[in-house]
């Protein structure tokens, strides 16, 4: 028998937790449901389309998704595959969502950019991008749909510098590039694999693999495939970037896959590349140091909230990222920021739309705790140690800003509970006006649509029907000062002065020319763009 010390250093060294970001519609969905084929997690894929137009999608979950469509939050899969244990932080699609992406991305350890081959980088890949580039986890580029016309790769490769700033390694190359994608060549290996035609995707794609140099490839893919092949790798390896480890590992150059993610070519050559690359869960920064994933006490964070998950329930959820020790059901962790200790009794892991139980979890997992509403983003539980607590999460700035009033005044109550709850799940930032009553809620989103969902959630899940009026502001600045009184300061009359839920005045305006003007003609305070850490 292993003991304690030896199967978490087991388990942490077959993890791997990371994230796919991506531009809507560059294939994100297919691609998570293609790597849940390849570990064995389901049997057949489903066309993504039929899938979308029956509404349901492998991890969707809330009613509005399956109305829309679209992701609206972040699920967790966990699958296996050649003994490697996986935890996919999947992703909202839809750009308005994008603050739930940005906190998902603090619980992993590396990330996956995918990029549509023929449109290469897109507005919502550089935000996301940036994000990864914060953190400073390695990125792994899957170039996606090269099943049909798409840019010329090396194109693509000076445009992700251009673009985002990072040098990038191919780490294999596309053979047939205007919609005839046979395979791709495996630079490390000196190999080409080709692809056999399959069945759309639906199962496993065979392929045939061998040396670059045997010429039963030269037949098989033609004179003009086999040649351009031969040609592009010369000018690939004199040109190019080196490999380097090191770097990958710091987020500064970018392995290059491509591939197809609907017809399965090129998929599990990239998983199992990337499986090898990418880094286990690692050490966390904390109050008292580093912390070591493959210590035996348990700790670990908790980067999302979800009230409501299970209508029939009515429950909350709060999602934990372990990041070192080993959990197990039942165990008793001391919840950090209420100071107690507290019993982890019915923790759930997630499977597409089934929970389980968990009887134990290692770092880089993440478990779903059931949260009687003591939990809030950014918390640290942690076995034995009550002075440990994770760095927090930061706080994305709102961009777009509506008041919301109850449509009738007898639901005050559970208006005021519903949007309690919905801004602890991080989704909403809630300001009142000051010197007006407590129904005109000023209501801060990073996305337009999250209205919607709060329109939706207050009604589905509260009771509550409400108004909603759009405001034209664009930013929020919390004022910096002693003993200011917000009414006498200078500032452009469409400012609008309102305060946070811990009562600290905040400034919205409509323009950067606004907040420019305030901040030159009031020395004595300083305003900052977030309340960055929870
Ligand atoms: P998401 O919005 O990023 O999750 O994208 P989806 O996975 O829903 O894919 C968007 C559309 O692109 C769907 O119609 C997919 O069938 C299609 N798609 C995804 N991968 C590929 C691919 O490799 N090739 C082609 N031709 N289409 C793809």
């Amino acid at each position: 028998m292993p003991d304690l010390k030896e199967t978490i250093c087991n388990e942490v060294s077959r993890r791997k937790t990371f994230a796919i970001i991506s531009h809507p519609d560059a294939g994100k969905t297919t691609l998570t449901e293609k790597l849940l084929l390849y570990g064995g997690a389901i049997r057949l894929a489903g066309s993504v389309k039929s899938r979308k137009a029956n509404k349901h999608a492998v991890s969707d979950w809330m009613e509005i998704e399956k109305q829309r469509g679209i992701s609206v939050t972040s699920s967790v899969l966990q699958f296996t595959y050649n003994d490697y244990c996986i935890n996919i932080l999947d992703t909202p699609g839809h750009q308005d969502f994008s603050e739930d992406t940005y906190r998902t991305l603090v619980a992993a350890d590396s990330a996956v950019m995918l990029i549509d081959g023929a449109k290469g980088v897109e507005a919502q890949t550089i935000k996301l991008f940036h994000v990864c580039k914060m953190r400073g986890i390695p990125i792994f580029t899957f170039v996606n749909k090269m099943d049909r016309a798409s840019k010329d790769p090396f194109e693509l490769m000076e445009e992700i510098e251009n673009v985002l700033g990072i040098r990038s390694y191919p780490m294999n190359w596309p053979i047939g590039t205007e919609g005839d994608f046979k395979g791709v060549y495996n630079r490390s290996k000196a190999q080409i694999e080709l692809f056999d035609g399959g069945n759309h995707g639906q199962s496993t794609v065979s392929s045939t693999i061998g040396s670059v140099n045997d010429k039963v490839f030269a037949d098989l893919l033609g004179e003009h495939h086999y040649n351009k092949l031969c040609e592009e790798i010369e000018l690939l390896n004199l040109a190019g970037d080196e490999f380097d480890k090191k770097k990958i590992m710091s987020g500064e150059l970018t392995p290059i896959f491509f591939g197809s993610a609907m017809t399965n070519f090129g998929v599990q050559p990239f998983l199992e590349e990337f499986l090898n690359l990418a880094p286990k869960p690692g050490f966390k920064k904390s109050s008292i140091g580093d912390v070591d994933p493959e210590s035996d006490k348990l700790t670990g964070f908790i980067f999302k909230i979800q009230a409501n998950m299970n209508p029939t329930h009515r429950d909350r959820i709060a999602f934990l990222r372990i990041c070192s020790g080993k959990f197990t059901k039942g165990m008793g962790v001391y919840h950090v920021q209420s100071k107690k200790e507290i019993r982890l009794a019915q923790p759930t892991q997630f499977m597409a739309q089934e929970r389980t139980i968990v009887e134990e979890a290692y770092p880089g997992d993440i478990i779903g705790l059931f949260d009687p509403g003591i939990f809030n983003i950014g918390d640290t539980l942690s076995e034995g140690n009550s002075q440990l607590k994770f760095d927090g999460i930061p706080i994305f700035p709102a961009e777009h800003f509506a008041r919301v009033t109850a449509s009738d005044s007898m639901k005050r109550k559970q208006f005021q509970k519903g949007i309690m709850q919905l801004s602890e799940e991080g989704a909403i930032q809630t300001f009142k006006q000051i010197d007006i009553g407590i129904e005109a809620l000023i209501i801060g989103a990073v996305g337009a649509l999250q209205f919607e969902v709060l329109e939706y959630r207050l009604k589905y899940e509260y009771g509550v029907d409400i108004k909603i009026q759009h405001l034209p502001f664009k930013h929020a600045r919390w004022i910096i000062g002693e003993n200011i009184d917000p009414r006498k300061l200078n500032l452009t009359s469409s400012t609008m002065i309102v305060e946070d839920n811990e009562k600290h005045h905040v400034l919205l305006f409509e323009n950067e020319w606004s907040i420019r003007w305030a901040e030159e003609r009031n020395k004595d305070i300083s305003l900052v763009d977030i309340a960055t850490n929870f």
